[in-house]
């Protein structure tokens, strides 16, 4: 656990949860809403196993994968309301959403030192405040002193018919079946990662998105910021 350095004025916000939950939605929306910046880092991941992917190397090659990370430059940025990802200066906000992505990530996510960089990188991003940040290590590992906590759930079907609409709608067309052992597989791989992995902060806010409107989720988070932003206002530090 890192001790608070600075005297934030406003909270950093930590959403946490497996795929599908929602996270990406709600975590743009609320830091829209409250004029934050918002921060993927799943997209992060997926840039370096894009660079990776396209560059041929061996993804189990760990040396040589977070020499590409260490070397890439990803630039994150909001265009009419939606996330652009840059990486090298092309965009690649389509491309890091493709399936052959998502089924190479586990060995670059699971890289030792690939976290360290993209984790040293989000630090930086959002260590003054004024952040909404969404991971699966973000309350844990990257702020483990945010002032808002969220974990975020909803069940496997609920999350896996979002992923298959979402992949629907960019023009992906994949059978529901091989969405939901995606899921699947991306939840266990996602609870038994050796680094980096999906887990609860005890500190967190669970909250359940089945049956919930995005308008739903997106206000109860909005509402827990601004209870942490009056908190602040109030603490002298
Ligand atoms: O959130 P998204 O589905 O885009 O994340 C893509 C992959 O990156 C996931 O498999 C997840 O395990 C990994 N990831 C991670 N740490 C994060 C964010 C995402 O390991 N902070």
């Amino acid at each position: 656990m890192r001790g608070r350095s600075v005297c934030r004025k406003r909270p950093v916000v930590a959403i946490d949860g497996p795929a599908g939950s929602g996270k990406s939605t709600t975590a743009r929306l609320v830091a829209e809403r409250l004029g934050y910046i918002y921060l993927d880092t799943g997209a992060m991941y997926r840039a370096v196993t894009l660079k990776a992917l396209r560059a041929g190397v061996d993804l189990q090659d760990e040396a040589e994968v977070a020499r590409l990370a260490e070397t890439c430059a990803i630039r994150l940025h909001q265009e009419n309301g939606a996330l652009r990802v840059e990486l090298d200066g092309e965009d690649v906000t389509e491309a890091i959403r493709s399936p052959e992505v998502g089924r190479n990530i586990g060995p670059v996510a699971d890289n030792v030192r690939v976290r360290q960089v993209l984790v040293a990188r989000q630090r930086s991003f959002g260590e003054g405040g004024g952040i909404v940040a969404e991971g699966r290590d973000i309350g844990t590992v990257v702020f483990p002193d945010a002032e808002v906590k969220i974990f975020l759930t909803a069940s496997p079907e609920e999350r896996a018919r979002r992923r298959w609409r979402e992949l629907q709608a960019k023009g992906f067309q994949v059978p529901f079946e091989e969405v939901e052992k995606e899921i699947q597989k991306r939840d266990a791989e996602d609870v038994s990662r050796p680094v980096g992995g999906l887990r609860r902060a005890p500190d967190a806010i669970e909250l359940d998105t089945t049956g919930l409107t995005v308008e739903e989720q997106v206000e109860k988070v909005a509402e827990l910021v601004r209870e942490a932003e009056r908190r602040m206002r109030q603490r002298e530090c």
